[in-house]
């Protein structure tokens, strides 16, 4: 049977795969294109992740491949994997076959060369375990060892094993994140699988990083508040940090942050996209203290802005919100309490506020303060003879606000502050 589809994709896609279908002939060797590809090709999703499969030499054919596209190769010869940038801005995984033992459970497989059922056999579910084949005696050939395509139809998420959640329990984020993602169910037997991997600490076995990795992928879907709240229902938010819970506000506050990052082109139409996922991320852990998010910071080995980020939007107390919902407040007032803060931070902020004018402030903050830039510059302080230590930052400062605050309008008067401030210093 013929993949769904597959004659549907892009006309230089298609040409493509026939090519290397036919270099990978005459090098004796099978190709197959592999997993979500061939998942979304049935959904009638869009999918350009392309993961091709070889039989015999993978990271050799990949170097042909490459001569014959005039493509850019990254090979990972300890993985017998590679990475092929074809000119046209296509990128393909490249893999050898291979067959996967778990020394013990969480861990990273060790891993031997093997056909296309071993490969397949290796993956999470049975709707991730279809393959295509690429050789011109039978291109487009749907392989499906696992039943796969009945799942699919059966709109159901299902392990190869049943230790398939114990010798990998990110499989049970995985398995959550499909469910949600396609409306799909986990089917029954997988199911009682998870919650007993669960019931054994199976996260404990895992590696902080390769949870962060899944975690990322969940934070970038689209609706994650959904994702993490069926996370918390199956095997709670412990793998996270052991006091992170699920509740109420955590959900009000990932729905505020949803709907500020729906309308963000609206409600910011100048500014450059921030990290969604991140800022998803802060409203997750807003529970937590501040040396809980410490730990996760550590345990995930956080970046030292994605730490900051953390760290300021925890210290940033109720006095904040109290403080930007007085009646009078001047611009520049505003521009000091926030110009220390990245995007991010001040985004889960103001998904965190209900106040209307904290929430103003704060889009005016984006929208024009942080916007705002003297005429002047350093080099005319410096003709006035203001030396570089000094108050050189503070007279220019004080100009800022007093621009921020409209008390300048042209040039000029921005140098007439200067000179004053300088005689006055
Ligand atoms: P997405 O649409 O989110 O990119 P995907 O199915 O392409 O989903 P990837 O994370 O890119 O998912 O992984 C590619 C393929 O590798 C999967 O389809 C699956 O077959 C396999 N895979 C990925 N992670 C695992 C895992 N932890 N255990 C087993 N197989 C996995």
């Amino acid at each position: 049977m013929l993949v769904n589809n597959l004659e549907n994709l892009p006309q230089d896609i298609l040409r493509l795969f026939r090519q290397i279908g036919k270099i990978a002939q005459e090098n004796n060797c099978r190709v197959y294109i592999v997993g979500g590809m061939i998942r979304d090709l049935y959904l009638g999703r869009e999918n350009f992740d392309f993961d091709i499969v070889v039989e015999g030499d993978g990271i050799a054919l990949a170097k042909k491949l490459a001569d014959k596209f005039k493509a850019k190769l990254v090979d990972h010869e300890k993985f017998a994997t590679a990475v092929l940038f074809v000119p046209n801005g296509i990128k393909i995984d490249i893999a050898t076959a291979r067959k996967e033992t778990y020394e013990h459970p969480g861990a990273l497989p060790n891993v031997v060369p093997g056909n296309i059922e071993d490969d397949l056999s290796r993956r999470d579910f049975s709707i991730n375990a279809m393959a295509a084949s690429l050789n011109p005696e039978d291109f487009g050939e749907l392989i499906d060892f696992f039943d796969g395509l009945s799942d699919l139809k059966k709109k159901e998420i299902k392990v190869l094993h049943d230790l398939s959640f114990i010798d990998d329990p990110t499989r049970i984020l995985r398995a959550i994140r499909f469910e949600q993602r396609l409306k799909f169910k986990i089917e029954d037997h997988s199911l009682r699988l998870i919650k007993e991997a669960v019931k054994r600490k199976a996260f404990d076995t895992v590696k902080p990083p390769r949870i962060w990795h899944e975690l990322i992928l969940i934070l970038y879907e689209r609706n994650p508040k959904k994702y993490f709240a069926r996370i918390s229902q199956l095997c709670s938010l412990k793998f996270i940090h052991p006091r992170l819970r699920f509740k109420k506000d955590t959900l009000r506050l990932l729905e505020s942050v949803e709907k500020i990052l729906n309308s963000y082109n609206r409600l910011y139409p100048d500014n450059e996209p921030v990290r969604g996922w991140f800022i998803y991320f802060i409203a997750l852990t807003d529970r937590l203290g501040r040396r809980e998010i410490k730990d996760v910071a550590e345990k995930f080995n956080l970046n030292r802005e994605e730490r900051d980020s953390l760290y300021s939007y925890k210290d940033t107390n109720r006095n904040f919100f109290s403080f930007l919902s007085k009646n009078t407040l001047l611009p520049s007032q505003i521009y000091i309490l926030l110009e220390k803060l990245s995007y991010e931070t001040i985004l889960a902020l103001r998904a965190k506020t209900v106040d209307k004018l904290a929430k103003k402030r704060i889009d005016d903050f984006l929208n024009i303060y942080d916007k705002v830039k003297l005429n002047i510059t350093g080099d005319y302080l410096n003709d006035l003879g203001v030396s570089l230590d000094s108050n050189f930052k503070k007279i220019l400062d004080r100009i800022f606000y007093a621009k921020l605050d409209g008390k300048l309008k042209t040039k000029e008067e921005e140098l007439q502050l200067a000179r004053e401030l300088v005689k006055n210093q």
